[in-house]
């Protein structure tokens, strides 16, 4: 999908850019999309959980759009498909 593709590399994306209390930055991995169009998480997570704690927020930008991160480490808002 062309939503997925880094702007600046043209790889893919591999995760979503995830943080526990605004402070542990990782990535929740997701394969692609979904025939919804929502993004196939396959529960892998680079996330690095203090404290035991397992809950995780999206990282967006100030337009609410997730950020994602391809392979080389580019970030870029999810521009999501109209339905
Ligand atoms: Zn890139």
């Amino acid at each position: 999908m062309d939503a997925l593709i880094c702007p600046e590399c043209g790889e893919e994306a591999v995760g979503s850019l995830q943080t526990t209390d605004g402070e542990d930055e990782g990535l929740a991995e997701f394969d692609g999309l979904d025939e919804d169009g929502e993004l196939n998480y396959t529960g892998n997570s680079s996330l690095y959980f203090t404290d035991g704690c397992y809950d995780s927020d999206d990282v967006t930008d100030e337009q609410g759009r997730l950020l994602l991160e391809c392979p080389n480490g580019h970030q870029f808002p999810w521009i999501k498909a109209e339905a």
